[in-house]
């Protein structure tokens, strides 16, 4: 792996909880000095819940008691324009559809659990200061040449795979000739971490998450809790035109946004570029990419490492299974076939929140303390809280992402439910996520999927299920197998057999045993087409 954010510290850790060597390299020493994401969504929850790091997160510092509200508003100490209202992470149940709930967790809190965690596993070596330079591959090998940023050192480093988990600006990327296609500028925006332990005495908001500024001509900035405490994110949003700002601008803009003068220290300012973007596909030949180096999306709406650590899972098996020797050939390309439409899908939702959170019309009169004034600020707020509820509420894009396409799915010819960031359909049609049920003894269906291939028996033993885990054997194919006994989970899976993935995706369901056993073996590992 090359990359140590959350992306390639995933990569790792699942490869080494799955007993694969491997060596990370990340050319810094891994401090965060500007937290990126914050929301770790539902998906990766329920992998953190795999790898036994739900406690880590739930423990993390960000107070589990503070408001998630999302305000759209003139500024702190003015007029509010709407509201939607969460309660603290840790007040909210999770949802029916899950046995996990979304968390607040700031990078700075988020990498290090992950770090801890890829440490853990034994076959992990992680190798910080280390600058990934240049490689080549040959039939059977890649080379690295890697430099220690201490020493100026320069050693080769071989290995069978390479993934470039190296953000945006991936080196790995541009070495397998990858293009990126999509929009290169969405906005120009320039994040502030300022830290003010007082702020919320000096409004009458209360807590929240997240404050969306809009103006006269229309929204412009947000401010973003950042730890639940001292220290906050503001973001002048901007345009397309590359704009810097003095510290003075800054100092003003912040001060616009509160209503007021006050104290406050400027902890680090950070532009970037707001971007669309989606590699043309995700391999060549033994070099892969993942998380940003692969898709590089707006903020809005949470999903960029989310989706990143999705494309973790999804890999992290395939490669094992190569090393173990019994993926097939076609394994490895399904990878790209499966993960790059999904990186497409939310770099669109992406977008499609970020044209939301700025679809405000300039309206001189917003400020304006008259009827007119008031009217159009009533109006403003209603359409704006219907159309940012887009953003908040994301459980069919967490959930919901289906391999349609996969060459490694055997499609049972059941029809799609809609693909709706929103509302999650659970279902185990194959190509989807097994959805989640809480078993008798109080355990989820997830927690059966993971380390090989599950085969479920609703209503049926294992001796009925022998001549699939009898060809799984034949193909060296860990597969083991469960008997659901639960009449409602049966109701939910739908068929006799239900075959999920190492990544607890479906691969196969039907009534009845397959007639070539051996075939279907084949092509969920990758070594046969439909
Ligand atoms: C303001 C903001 C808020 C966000 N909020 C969220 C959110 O709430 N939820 C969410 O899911 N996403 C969010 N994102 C997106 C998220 O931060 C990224 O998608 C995520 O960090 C990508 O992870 P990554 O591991 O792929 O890449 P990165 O985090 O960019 O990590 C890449 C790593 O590779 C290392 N590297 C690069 N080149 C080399 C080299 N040659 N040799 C060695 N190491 C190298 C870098 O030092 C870096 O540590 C947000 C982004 C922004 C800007």
């Amino acid at each position: 792996m090359v990359g140590g954010g959350p992306v390639g510290l995933a990569l790792a850790g699942d490869l080494g909880w799955r007993g694969i060597s491997c060596v990370l390299i990340e050319q810094s020493d891994g401090s965060i000095y500007q937290p990126r994401m914050d929301l770790v969504g539902i998906r990766t929850m329920e992998f953190c819940r795999r790898w036994g790091i739900v406690p880590a997160v739930e423990g993390s510092p960000y107070p589990r008691d503070y408001a998630q509200d999302n305000i759209y508003l003139m500024s702190l100490t003015g007029y509010e324009l709407g509201r939607e209202r969460f309660p603290g992470i840790g007040q909210a149940p999770p949802p029916p559809v899950s046995p996990q709930r979304r968390e607040r967790c700031p990078q700075n809190m988020f990498d290090p659990i992950l770090r801890a965690f890829a440490a853990s596993q034994k076959t992990v070596e992680m190798r910080y200061r280390v600058r990934l330079i240049s490689f080549t591959q040959t039939a059977d090998r890649v080379t690295a040449v890697v430099e220690n940023a201490e020493t100026g050192a320069r050693e080769n480093i071989v290995a069978r795979y390479i993934v470039g988990c190296d953000g945006a600006r991936s080196l790995v990327r541009e070495t397998l000739g990858i293009a990126m296609r999509g929009t290169p500028v969405l906005t120009y925006t320039t994040n502030v971490i300022f830290r003010c332990p007082n702020l919320l005495s000096l409004h009458d908001k209360g807590k929240a998450y997240r404050h969306i500024f809009i103006g006269p001509e229309g929204t412009w900035s947000t401010i973003v809790a950042i730890n639940g405490a001292d220290q906050w994110r503001f973001s002048i949003i901007g345009g397309s035109d590359q704009r810097e700002y003095t510290t003075d601008e800054i100092k003003a803009a912040i001060r616009r946004a509160v209503g007021r003068d006050f104290e406050f220290e400027i902890l680090s300012v950070v532009p970037w570029v707001r971007r669309e973007l989606v590699a043309e596909c995700h391999r060549n030949n033994r070099g892969f990419i993942s998380g940003d180096a692969a898709h590089v999306m707006s903020p809005t709406g949470g999903f960029g490492m989310n989706t990143g650590i999705q494309d973790a899972v999804d890999l992290s098996w395939k490669l094992a299974a190569m090393i173990e020797g019994w993926g097939g050939n076609g394994l490895l390309d399904s990878y790209g076939v499966e993960r790059q439409p999904i990186g497409t899908r939310n770099v669109a939702e992406a977008s499609r929140n970020l044209r939301r959170m700025l679809s405000v019309p300039p309206h001189p009169d917003l400020l304006d303390a008259t009827p007119q004034g008031a009217a159009t600020r009533e109006t403003v707020g209603r359409e704006f809280s219907e159309t940012m509820r887009h953003e908040w509420f994301t459980l069919g894009a967490h959930l919901g992402y289906r391999y349609e396409a996969s060459p490694i799915c055997w499609p049972d010819g059941s029809a799609a439910p809609a693909d709706n960031p929103r509302d999650y359909v659970p279902t185990a049609r194959p190509g989807h996520r097994a959805p989640h049920a809480f078993l008798a003894d109080g355990r989820s269906m997830l927690d059966l999927f993971g380390r090989g291939f599950m085969l479920l028996g609703f209503g049926a033993n294992a001796d009925e299920a022998a001549p699939l885990l009898a060809a799984a054997r034949q193909r060296g194919v860990p597969m083991s197998f469960t008997a659901i006994a639960e009449p409602d989970i049966a109701a939910l899976y739908q068929c006799k057999f239900v075959l999920v993935r190492p990544d607890g995706h479906v691969a196969w369901r039907a009534d009845h045993m397959p007639d070539d056993a051996l075939r279907l073996v084949d092509v969920v590992r990758g070594a046969s087409k439909i």
